[in-house]
């Protein structure tokens, strides 16, 4: 399933339309993925036969918090898994000629001290805005555990460079990419996410 979107993802012919349904149909898997870094607590129900169960519920507050603007596309389906979420905003624009982001808008909610910050960012490049973007979460209190980034597509640098600034750093990626271009963009990618996703190119 993973391999037969992200081909769909990467074939340059993709349709619009295709190319949206495919990023979304994906953001599904990530987001059931991203379960498995979320504290739950324990809880017992009555069946309709009568009988108790035991089962368990989602423990802590969520905050979604996509990288514009690409993450947007993230956004509508991480929704429909965490409904009570709040939602913040980090505005970063990647410099097409040094590849260097640059934060241009942030808007963060109240974060509680047992949140979970599920950052948002389907392309991990060189990883410059995710180590910016959590390195703004740090300064405002947010622990690394407290964090998890998920991303569709991972260049292997950006991923150790995120590693080696926040070992602590959960992720959730799609696929790793080996290499990145002269331009910093992932190789073989999928070319400009939100170029391709925002039909903008
Ligand atoms: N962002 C993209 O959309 N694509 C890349 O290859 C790298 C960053």
């Amino acid at each position: 399933m993973k391999q037969s979107l992200l081909t769909i993802l990467r074939d340059k012919k993709t349709s619009t339309v295709d190319f949206r349904n495919a990023a979304h149909r994906m953001t599904h898997i990530l987001a059931v993925e991203s379960f498995t870094h979320i504290k739950e607590k324990k809880t017992s129900v009555i069946t309709p036969l009568q009988k108790k169960v035991k089962g368990s519920i989602t423990a802590q507050p969520i905050v979604l918090l996509p990288i514009l603007r690409s993450g947007l596309a993230f956004l509508p389906v991480f929704l429909t898994y965490f409904q009570d979420a709040a939602v913040g905003f980090m505005g970063l624009k990647r410099d097409e000629d040094t590849a260097i982001a640059e934060e241009y808008y942030r808007n963060i909610p109240k974060i509680r001290s047992n949140s979970m910050v599920i950052i948002l960012d389907p392309m991990i490049a060189t990883g410059g805005s995710a180590v910016d973007t959590i390195a703004a979460l740090k300064k405002t209190g947010v622990k690394e555990k407290h964090m998890l980034f998920v991303a569709l597509i991972a260049a292997n640098k950006g991923v150790i460079r995120i590693k080696k600034a926040y070992p602590g750093m959960a992720l959730v990626i799609g696929v790793e990419d080996a290499k990145l271009n002269k331009d910093k963009f992932i190789i073989p990618g999928l070319g400009d996410f939100g170029d391709r996703y925002f039909k903008t190119v």
